[in-house]
């Protein structure tokens, strides 16, 4: 059988904190806040995955009240999701996400996300894409409030009928 899921993640932009996307400390002056590191795209993706094998959300996987997942890094809630995965006998087809974030530009950073994410899941970088849009001034990302991201898993559970 194949499924897919859906992530949909948002943090608020503030000084003070570094900006992680999908792994990457990219340069900005303002960061990413949240109780792990608030790599948005990570937890975009980590809730796809989840969806997609019916296994609820992040928040239920590692609560934000939990001390274990202060300052946690997002690529390694990922490895857990994975291990997960695996448990269920679930294989990764694809994911594809889009960031949203007003500034900077994520050009050149977009590689080595989607290599990040990859290595975690055991894919090809080709089956992890990262896209990346502004808010063209609108709203909380064109105010630059905050970031935001989406992202969308197939996955692959064979021997299971749909
Ligand atoms: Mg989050």
């Amino acid at each position: 059988m194949i499924a897919t899921g859906i992530g949909w993640d948002v943090h608020r932009l503030v000084p003070g904190r570094p900006l992680i996307l999908g792994g990457v400390t990219v340069d900005s002056e303002l960061g990413l806040d949240g109780h792990s590191d608030a790599d948005v795209l990570t937890h975009a993706v980590i809730d796809a995955l989840l969806g997609a094998i019916g296994a609820g959300d992040i928040g239920e996987h590692f609560p934000d009240t939990d001390e274990e997942w202060r300052g946690a890094d997002s690529l390694a809630l990922l490895r857990h999701v994975d291990a997960l995965l695996g448990e269920r006998g679930a294989a990764v087809v694809n994911v594809d996400a889009t960031i949203m974030l007003e500034r900077p530009k994520l050009l050149d950073h977009k590689p080595t996300m989607r290599a990040n994410l990859a290595d975690v899941l055991g894919l090809a970088p080709e089956r992890v894409n990262v896209k990346a849009t502004r808010g063209e001034g609108m709203g909380f990302v064109g105010r630059i409030e905050g970031a935001a991201a989406l992202a969308i898993a197939t996955i692959e559970l064979p021997g299971v009928t749909a």
